[in-house]
C-alpha cells in the first residue's frame, strides 16, 4: 500500500485514477497490485514535488518540507478589500476551508 499526498482540490482526481480512501489515516493510498505510476506527482518526495512549490507554496508542500506561507493559505486573484467580505471570492473561502478555520479563530477570541 502506497499512501499519497493529495491536496484537497485534486480528490476527485486522484479517486478517479483509483485511489483509495483511509479514513484511518485520513490518507488517499494505491491498493496493492495497482500500477502507481499515474499517482507519481502525489507520492512523497516524487519527481514533481519541487515544481508546484516553487510557484506557490501552499500547505501542501509541508510534507517535503517545502516553504510554507500559512495552512489556510488561500490565493485570489480578485483585486478586492481583504478585510471586507466579497461575493466573489466568498465561495472560494468557503470551498477551501478558510472560512470555517477564519471563523474558529473569531469564536476562540471573542471567548477570550
Ligand atoms: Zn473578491
Amino acid at each position: 500500500m502506497i499512501f499519497l499526498k493529495v491536496p484537497y482540490a485534486e480528490k476527485d482526481e486522484a479517486k478517479a485514477l483509483g485511489a483509495r480512501w483511509n479514513p484511518t489515516r485520513k490518507c488517499w493510498y494505491v491498493p496493492d497490485g495497482k500500477d502507481k505510476e499515474p499517482f507519481a506527482r502525489w507520492i512523497a518526495g516524487g519527481a514533481d514535488a519541487g515544481a508546484d512549490a516553487a510557484k506557490a507554496p501552499s500547505s501542501r508542500d509541508a510534507f517535503g518540507a517545502k516553504p510554507v506561507i500559512g495552512a489556510k493559505y488561500v490565493e485570489l486573484p480578485h483585486a478586492c478589500n481583504p478585510f471586507e467580505e466579497c461575493a466573489e471570492c466568498r465561495p472560494k473561502l468557503i470551498e477551501s476551508g478558510w472560512l470555517e478555520a477564519h471563523q474558529a479563530v473569531r469564536k476562540l477570541l471573542a471567548g477570550l
